[in-house]
């Protein structure tokens, strides 16, 4: 995996926070690159919404519209073929969920390489979320299954870097930024513990 960032000197921290990251995966979690933007496109309505995101996983199979030159670069190279972009505001999140966010996005690039259907978490959260204390208070949007399996790996993996102490206490203060209802720490750690 090819660590790049934008200006190329930028995050030297956290390009090694990356890297050891991905080292501590199955190999199949690392994309071949894995860029650190630190161009803010929150007010740029020309480029593609995944810019406007904390981060996306990037593969051959996905368009390549609306990506502004720098990425586009990048995309064309024939050594890119999975690559996972990291926003400016992720990189100046505090390094607990930057990890978190990280894992969940190196999920993608597993369940891309592994053709990952997702049967369980699917059958799971539909049948947790119909239950009374999530039914019709939590949004249906959460529940896209591979969203979800990359938020439990996420939630795995920070929890064995960081310890379960740091992980609980995160979540208590902290919404998740993809999905801020607050039912959905709660419905993402019952969904945990049953798949
Ligand atoms: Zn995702």
């Amino acid at each position: 995996m090819e660590i790049l960032a934008y200006p190329r000197d930028a995050f030297p921290d956290r390009k090694i926070l990356v890297q050891r990251i991905a080292d501590s995966l199955e190999p199949d979690n690392r994309p071949s690159h894995a860029f650190l933007d630190s161009k803010d496109y929150s007010q740029d309505s020309s480029v593609s919404e995944n810019f406007h995101s904390y981060a996306f996983q990037w593969d051959r199979s996905r368009p390549k519209d609306r990506v502004p030159a720098h990425v586009l670069d990048l995309m064309n190279d024939d050594q890119c073929s999975q690559l996972v972009w990291v926003s400016r505001k992720m990189l100046e999140e505090e390094e607990i969920l930057f990890v978190f966010m990280l894992a969940h996005e190196f999920r993608h690039v597993y369940q891309v390489r592994r053709n990952l259907t997702h049967d369980a978490v699917r059958r799971k959260s539909r049948a947790l979320w119909r239950e009374p204390e999530f039914h019709l208070k939590l949004s249906s949007l959460p529940l896209d299954p591979p969203e979800l399996d990359a938020d439990i790996f996420a939630l795995r993996t920070t929890r064995s870097i960081f310890g379960p102490e740091p992980m609980t206490q995160l979540i208590g203060r902290r919404n998740f930024p993809r999905c801020p209802d607050k039912l959905y720490t709660p419905f993402l750690l019952r969904l945990e513990e049953i798949v």
